[in-house]
């Protein structure tokens, strides 16, 4: 008996932790199954903080591959459809997702979204990334995930 309380109390423990802190976003693009960060290229980092001119980047960039299929982190309720620029030159990729799950409320930018309300499950297409290479050539082409409160992101990667 005493044994089983020593095994038990640590497992209990444990699974409180994850729940509270442990978000984790699940393979967001075709062919980046563990969710590689842009790191450096000619046109900026892709880390949360990065400079961006006179202004900070406020999300994270994950590699995606221009026309890869990109899927739902976990199950996920879609808010709306996102328009990312103003600037008309970039509209080849001005489309995103807003979206929830899991406690948390985030973005997807450069993402054709297949539908713009109602569920989906995790592992299932969002939406497809849009042409990145032909507004910024040479870039990582990658999907930018902006946490709602502008938070930092890295925390579930
Ligand atoms: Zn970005």
């Amino acid at each position: 008996m005493k044994m089983m309380k020593n095994v038990a109390l640590p497992a209990a423990l444990l699974a409180l932790v994850c729940v509270c802190e442990g978000v984790t976003f699940g393979q967001l693009c075709q062919g980046n199954p563990n969710n590689d960060k842009r790191t450096s290229d000619t046109w900026g980092q892709g880390h949360y903080g990065a400079p961006r001119g006179s202004r900070t980047h406020k999300g994270l960039d994950i590699v995606c591959d221009d026309n890869s299929s990109v899927y739902a982190p976990f199950d996920v309720t879609i808010n709306r459809k996102v328009i990312v620029y103003t600037d008309p030159s970039k509209a080849a990729i001005n489309n995103g997702i807003e979206m929830e799950g899991e406690g948390l409320c985030f973005k997807l930018f450069y993402v054709n979204p297949d539908k713009t309300s109602g569920t989906v499950s995790k592992g299932q297409r969002l939406g497809v990334m849009m042409p990145m290479q032909s507004v910024y050539p040479g870039i990582t082409s990658h999907v930018h995930v902006q946490m709602c409160d502008n938070s930092d992101p890295t925390v579930h990667f």
